[in-house]
């Protein structure tokens, strides 16, 4: 059994710390670097729900993308939420690392998974990594389709690929027009849009789009003729879960640890309902 400072180093190894954003807080959260090391869960969020899944699962180390702490604490008090997360953690041995930003601009990161669970060809970084000389880190990836798909087609294979979410897939521009390329960012995405319009791409799958960035993106029609594709930020995050547990479970085989490496199912998205608009199948854009 490897020690929680093996993994650690490990799990550094594929996403450096010094790699992450200066305003980001990765690493480890809470864990004892001499701790034995079985089970380990990924997950986007941590939160309580997925932190009662580390228990009762038996997890003694949990990976999650969201910072516990960004901005800082004075207090792990069990009367805040994130104190209470703290508590439950110690309690039952599980130590809690996180990578974010750094996982984001990783080879491969947030956004390749994002693209392998759409089955999109990854071309290149949509923002290189400048201090990457081989030019394959960076934010978010610029892809390609084998079959270009219509933005409605490639809208309804977002939405089966992506874990559910009450959100589903939201649509601005064309829905007819054809697809070929497409740039992905997984989670927040609508600083991005100068990068997008640079890479002359047909469309844009990302999360949290804004009113006026969206709004003014695709009226701009003289420089982007683009569709724009806002998925749950949760969802488009998922994915990297998966990538990750496996690149975990190949280094374990490579050491011969024999961990047993999950990956969260439960749906942390704040959103948790959704009522549909009457009559919305008019899609001219005409108010009915
Ligand atoms: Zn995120």
């Amino acid at each position: 059994m490897p020690r929680l400072s093996e993994v650690i180093a490990a799990l550094e190894n594929l996403w450096p710390a010094e790699r992450a954003e200066s305003w980001d807080a990765v690493g480890t959260v809470v864990g004892d670097p001499g701790q034995e090391v079985t089970r380990v869960l990924f997950a986007v969020d941590p939160v309580r729900e997925t932190v009662d899944e580390a228990v009762t699962l038996g997890a003694d180390l949990l990976v999650t993308h969201h910072p516990l702490y960004l901005r800082g604490t004075t207090t792990v008090a069990a009367s805040t939420f994130k104190g209470r997360v703290v508590h439950t953690l110690i309690k039952n041995d599980i130590a809690l690392h996180v990578a974010h930003t750094n996982a984001d601009t990783a080879d491969p990161g947030v956004s390749d998974a994002l693209a392998g669970a759409l089955d999109l060809r990854v071309v290149r970084p949509l923002v290189p990594d400048p201090t990457d000389p081989d030019g394959r880190r960076g934010l978010g990836r610029v892809c390609e389709l084998d079959h270009p798909l219509t933005v409605r087609d490639l809208a309804a294979r977002a939405a089966e690929r992506l874990p559910a979410t009450v959100q589903g897939i939201r649509v601005a521009g064309d829905p007819d027009a054809l697809v070929r390329t497409v740039a992905v960012s997984g989670g927040s995405g609508d600083s991005l849009f100068d990068h997008v319009r640079a890479a002359s791409v047909d469309a844009f799958l990302t999360a949290d789009l804004r009113h006026h960035p969206a709004s003014e993106f695709v009226a701009d029609r003289a420089h982007s003729p683009l569709a724009l594709l806002d998925a749950a930020h949760w969802a488009t995050e998922w994915p990297w879960c998966e990538l990750a547990a496996a690149q975990l479970d190949e280094i374990s085989d490579r050491h011969g640890w024999d961990l047993r490496v999950h990956v969260s199912k439960t749906v942390t998205d704040p959103w948790t309902a959704h009522a549909a608009s009457p009559a919305t199948t008019d899609t001219s854009g005409a108010p009915n």
